[in-house]
């Protein structure tokens, strides 16, 4: 292979290993947990703390109504055994039973509303985790294929690596060093092809003297508006 097509395969490889570093990145960026998924997650660990605060309230009013029903029955077996006999006592017994079973029926009341909510929550709860489900799912999905990506990627970069260093322990050094400055001031674009007698990177039409030892591929030829190094199409 002559110098010329080795700088030009060498343009080649490090415009493809540009894209690939790119592409690379881009994979990269990508990876680890999306806004989406934190933010469904976020819903659910938040539902469920709601439904643990109702869940707790309902078997708090369920031991309370218990206790309640304890002392109600209590009350009733002195009140209603015959046993008591005084008036006062009597009456402050059914005044007892009486602030007590008010206060089972709102016990009770609270215990209607807490299991509605229990049964409201259990719902949303149910709702956040199949959303979050669906998400994450899918999320597993786009992750693996990223990965697979990235792994593909990260070889094809070996290999270009490898092929590069080969290409330019191959070309003269000189060459190499005109190559590297080029590619650094001409935006990555060291290497062009002619096309016709147009400069694949200016578009600038070239003196035909010019391209005609272009064509001919014994020696380097620049172009005389870019600078770049030309190289002929069926290279
Ligand atoms: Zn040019």
């Amino acid at each position: 292979m002559s110098q010329i097509s080795m700088l030009y395969q060498l343009q080649l490889v490090d415009s493809e290993r540009l894209r690939k570093r790119r592409a690379l990145i881009d994979a990269e960026s990508n990876l680890g947990e999306t806004p989406g998924l934190q933010q469904a997650r976020a819903i659910l660990v938040q539902e469920k703390t709601v439904l643990s605060h109702w869940s707790g309230r309902l078997r708090d009013l369920d031991l309370k109504l218990k206790g309640l029903n304890g002392k109600i029955k209590n009350k009733e077996q002195r009140l209603y055994s015959g046993g008591v006999h005084n008036s006062k006592e009597l009456q402050s017994l059914q005044a007892d039973l009486d602030q007590l079973r008010r206060r089972r029926d709102k016990t009770e009341d609270s215990l209607l509303e807490a299991m509605t909510e229990v049964d409201d929550r259990e719902a949303l709860v149910s709702e956040a985790q199949a959303v979050f489900g669906q998400i994450e799912e899918q999320w597993k999905a786009e992750q693996d294929t990223l990965h697979v990506t990235v792994s593909q990627l990260r070889d094809e970069m070996g290999v270009l690596e490898e092929r590069r260093r080969e290409l330019r322990a191959s070309i003269d050094e000189a060459d190499v060093d005109l190559y590297d400055s080029l590619l650094r001031s001409k935006g990555g674009l060291a290497v062009t092809v002619l096309k016709g007698e147009l400069c694949g990177g200016c578009r600038v039409r070239v003196p035909s003297g010019l391209a005609q030892r272009v064509r001919q591929g014994q020696e380097l030829v620049l172009c005389n508006n870019c600078g770049r190094i030309l190289v002929s199409g069926y290279l």
